[in-house]
């Protein structure tokens, strides 16, 4: 059995889909039964996948997966990145995020930004593989879409003219930062 160490409903659902038939059973914390919350202090993306996926593997005794992202914005030198989901100051407030975003770039000609992401995967023994995924786009100056979550609304994919919430569930776990660094593990364990 895999725990997906996230309580992110739209997380869950896109790691869900993209893993598909490669782990017998992958359950969420709440379906294991486990409450946690990590203290996301981390640097760097990687950083804090290890350490949820860590922490989860411990208090399970079952390996462990944990996706860290988030969205670095060059006009902001990369910022928000780790502190993605708490821009605005309120964790999880998409809303938000998204409208302190477009403030923040309201004078700049400068939209190029990426989603990265980090997975981690810890097992109870305290070892772990780690991938990492980007996706390249720029800012919007208006949100479009009802898919996704997060900035997927504002992050505007030229090659399609949408944005990542306009583009198909499919579509986007086909190209985005969660799904590559997903394939890239699943490549580090069977190569
Ligand atoms: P985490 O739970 O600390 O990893 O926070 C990730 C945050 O980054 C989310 O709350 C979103 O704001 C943003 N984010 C990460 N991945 C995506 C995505 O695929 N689409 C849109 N926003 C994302």
């Amino acid at each position: 059995m895999l725990i997906i160490a996230s309580n992110n409903p739209h997380k869950l659902i896109e790691i869900k889909a993209i893993l598909g038939g490669c782990f017998d059973e992958i359950v969420s914390m709440q379906e294991a039964g486990i409450v946690h919350e990590t203290i996301e202090d981390g640097e760097t993306f990687l950083q804090n996948a290890l350490k949820k996926a860590r922490e989860i593997a411990e208090i399970s005794g079952c390996p462990a997966l944990a996706d860290d992202s988030g969205i670095c914005v060059d006009a902001l030198g990369g910022a928000p990145g780790v502190l993605s989901a708490r821009f605005c100051g309120v964790h999880g407030d998409d809303e938000a995020n998204n409208r302190l975003l477009l403030e923040k770039l309201s004078h700049t000609e400068n939209r190029g930004a990426h989603f990265a992401c980090a997975i981690a995967l810890a097992y109870p023994d305290g070892s772990a593989v780690t991938a990492e995924g980007r996706l390249y786009g720029e800012i919007a100056r208006e949100e479009k879409g009802a898919n996704g979550f997060g900035y997927d609304p504002l992050f505007y994919l030229p090659e399609y003219n949408m944005t990542s919430a306009e583009i198909s569930p499919e579509e986007k776990n086909r190209i985005s930062h969660r799904g590559k660094a997903l394939r890239a593990l699943l490549q580090k364990l069977n190569p």
